[in-house]
């Protein structure tokens, strides 16, 4: 884990959680669905699971529904929310910063026949609330926008955003990939109706995630088949990933992630200390005030960013030039075009750093000096 800095991609696991997977694939073996002993030895670890989560976020273990992660959790809330609704409108509200999970989705529901609004974000990558409010009409039935920012970290104002929504029927969704497991989230509190989440960004197992649906809001289900989920989601539970899952969110205390946040804060400052002392160029892409400290999206003008990932990468230092899950292709990256125009340099200058489990001050220290001297040399 030494040079992995990738963390909103994907974290390691936790070696609790490791040992937790493997206590339940050994011996919780059962169908938590069977009447019998097995069976209900699963349920109940499956119940506990459920419990644990509900409690991180305040709120009834019901309201849980597991999933495979966060796109299926994106796309059951969207298209749910959007198809059994349409008798009061066609309209949905997001952003163009969303992760592909809900922009493609998005993107789908308008060959449906839905029109979506994607609301703009600043040169900072944030959001306005006085936009959502203009956007707003009487047969708009969603609203999706994510907690947390995938590429910059900036957090959005969904407490203000909630509040607007207040006096208005539209239900709202909020894709917390990034966020859960980082900060402390209260759906309650704030009046969020959906929240999808998704493990292994939380140091979680791969392919499992939740969606939370308040008991207010009626969803159909998006997957038919058996009577798993309360009838919300078919399929045996994937229960090892699901009590991994319950494990990473248990090790991540309300007080643990404000001792991160202050950890990889100061991650962050040992990087743009080495850059400001070396004399080089770079800009914070993202808000300062309102941001994630696990990431740390920088510009640095003049030094192409896939060269300097490959240079980085030739070190064994793992860093993203956008999101992971489109950094397959070379498409520039939408949030920062969002932020700074189409065909933006910044796009092809710009890399993801993101801090995580296993990272300590020496390892970010010796990346800090590798990625100063290959920027030095290359602006
Ligand atoms: N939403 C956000 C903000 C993400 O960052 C990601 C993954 O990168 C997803 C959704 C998709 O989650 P999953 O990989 O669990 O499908």
């Amino acid at each position: 884990m030494k040079g992995y800095f990738d963390h909103a991609a994907t974290t390691p696991l936790r070696p609790e959680v490791i040992a937790e997977m493997q206590r339940i694939l050994t011996e919780v073996y059962g169908n938590p669905s069977s009447i019998h002993g097995y069976g209900r030895q699963a349920a109940m670890e499956l119940e506990l699971a459920r419990d644990t989560i509900a409690s991180s976020l305040g709120v009834k273990a019901h309201e849980i529904v597991f999933t495979s992660g966060g796109t299926e959790s994106d796309n059951t809330a969207i298209i749910g929310v959007a198809e059994s609704r349409q008798e009061q409108g066609r309209h949905l509200i997001t952003t163009t910063i969303e992760h592909p999970a809900v922009l493609e989705t998005m993107h789908y529901l308008e060959t449906q026949g839905f029109e979506v609004t994607y609301l703009p974000v600043d040169e900072k990558g944030q959001l306005h609330v006085t936009d959502l409010e203009a956007a707003l009409r009487p047969d708009t039935t969603l609203v999706s926008i994510m907690y947390a920012n995938n590429e910059t970290g900036n957090l959005l104002p969904i407490a203000e955003i909630a509040e607007v929504l207040q006096d208005h029927p539209a239900i709202f969704h909020t894709d917390a990939v990034q966020a859960y497991g980082k900060v402390m989230i209260r759906p309650k509190e704030l009046g969020i109706d959906l929240l999808s989440t998704s493990a292994h960004k939380f140091n979680g197992p791969k392919g499992v995630g939740f969606l939370y649906k308040s008991d207010q809001t009626p969803l159909p289900a998006y997957l038919h088949g058996g009577e798993q989920e309360e009838k919300r989601r078919a399929g045996t539970e994937n229960l090892a990933s699901i009590c991994g899952m319950a494990k990473a969110i248990s090790l991540l205390t309300p007080e643990q992630q404000e001792r991160e946040r202050e950890k990889y804060r100061s991650f962050g400052k040992i990087v743009t200390d080495h850059l400001a002392e070396a004399g080089v160029k770079w800009q914070l892409n993202g808000d300062s005030q309102q941001k994630l400290p696990q990431v740390l999206n920088l510009r640095f003008p003049g030094v192409t960013n896939d060269l300097l990932l490959l240079k980085l990468d030739l070190k064994g230092l793992a860093i993203s030039t956008g999101s992971a899950c489109t950094a397959g292709n070379i498409e520039p990256s939408h949030v920062l075009e969002a932020m700074y125009g189409h065909k933006s340099p910044a796009t092809k200058e710009s890399i993801r750093i993101s801090f995580g489990y296993g990272n300590t001050t020496e390892d970010v220290t010796l990346f800090a000096k590798e990625l100063t001297e290959l920027v030095k040399s290359a602006q």
